[in-house]
């Protein structure tokens, strides 16, 4: 029978058609993807091309054979620009902020055709540290309200640069959709007097069907109400309301977890677009004990059509706990190598 279940965090509601249920395999990409050369002369990514961008804000230094492992550049096309001051004006109806905030983004390798699921875990950590370092400077702008760090992997995500990379947008305003998040988080802190998100971590660990991996620090899993097939999240197990948070062992520790999750969509779907965010805590609401901070992996295997515009539920066709068993399964170190085609 077809289930509607509702997202105990967002109270989104999302249909799981499973009378159209597919099974997991049923979602592996067939498609060619083009042979990619690790370097490309007309890359602005690419080593001995770093004057294409503009000035450095941020370089990982790196063994003797490379240049650098890790690069941030404010974004040539940028969303926003950093020499303003945000100015709000109200007119009757209009409401406007002058266009202030950061875009920044990380080149996440020098070698054009390297991707995220096959690096070595400490270089993936490098990355982590990179977003953290960006992250905490721009907390500390009294101009900034909200941080999303994000990456759109594959062109059904998004990505107009073949180079790897990842972006980070500050902004002047926190979005109605965080704020309501937060709203939802803040009231469930008071009528039970805990984070919800620990909560459901708690609850989900026990239940342990839609549990993916469970690491030292870290909890994988595919959401009881995922909104699309293959959604993953990963939650920190210790209470943490920013990313800013983190610690040092624990930022290893989610490398090795993000890159074997990469790695497991990667393997076992044939190298899927996918975009990840990192969801946390607005920089005036660090420390909070209501709100938990965690990365969210979209694999984009579904489109969204009208139903989802019109009612703002999704249609989620694989079974949150069928996903999650098949991720489980996929052995993340398989062929070690990339997928035919890619
Ligand atoms: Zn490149
Ligand atoms: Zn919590």
């Amino acid at each position: 029978m077809p289930e509607l279940r509702q997202n105990f965090a967002t109270k989104e509601w999302v249909v799981i058609a499973t009378e159209r249920a597919r099974r997991p395999e049923q979602m592996v990409q067939h498609r060619e993807r083009k042979v990619i050369a690790p370097f490309v002369s007309s890359c602005p990514f690419c080593p001995g091309n770093e004057g294409l961008t503009p000035p450095e804000l941020l370089r990982v230094p790196a063994s003797p054979d490379a240049p650098w492992h890790v690069r941030v550049v404010p974004n040539k096309f940028a969303a926003l620009s950093r020499d303003v001051q945000p100015t709000r004006t109200v007119h009757r109806s209009r409401r406007t902020v002058n266009g202030f905030g950061a875009h920044d983004v990380i080149i996440e390798t020098p070698d054009h055709s390297q991707i995220l699921a096959l690096m070595p875990d400490s270089y993936v950590a490098e990355i982590l540290r990179v977003y953290k370092t960006r992250y905490d400077e721009l907390s500390l702008d009294p101009r900034v309200a909200h941080i999303t760090i994000f990456k759109n992997h594959g062109p059904d995500a998004g990505t107009s640069l073949e180079h790897p990379h990842s972006q980070l947008v500050a902004t002047p305003v926190i979005s109605h959709q965080v704020r309501e998040r937060f709203q939802h988080a803040m009231r469930h802190y008071d009528d039970y007097g805990e984070c919800m998100f620990c909560q459901m971590i708690e609850e989900e660990l026990q239940d342990e069907s839609r549990i993916v991996m469970v690491s030292e620090h870290f909890v994988a899993m595919e959401l009881y109400a995922s909104p699309a097939p293959f959604c993953t999240h990963i939650y920190p197990r210790r209470h943490m309301a920013s990313f800013g948070d983190v610690g040092a062992a624990e930022i290893n520790d989610l490398s090795r977890v993000l890159r074997t999750l990469l790695a497991k969509l990667y393997h076992g779907l044939a190298d899927p677009d996918f975009n990840f965010t990192i969801r946390s805590a607005p920089a005036e609401n660090v420390g909070v004990k209501y709100f938990h901070w965690y990365l969210s992996i979209i694999p984009r295997l579904t489109r969204v059509a009208g139903f989802e515009l019109g009612s703002g539920m999704f249609i989620n066709t694989v079974l949150p706990e069928a996903a999650a068993e098949f991720l489980r399964k996929v052995d993340a170190e398989a062929a070690g190598t990339a997928v035919a085609g890619s």
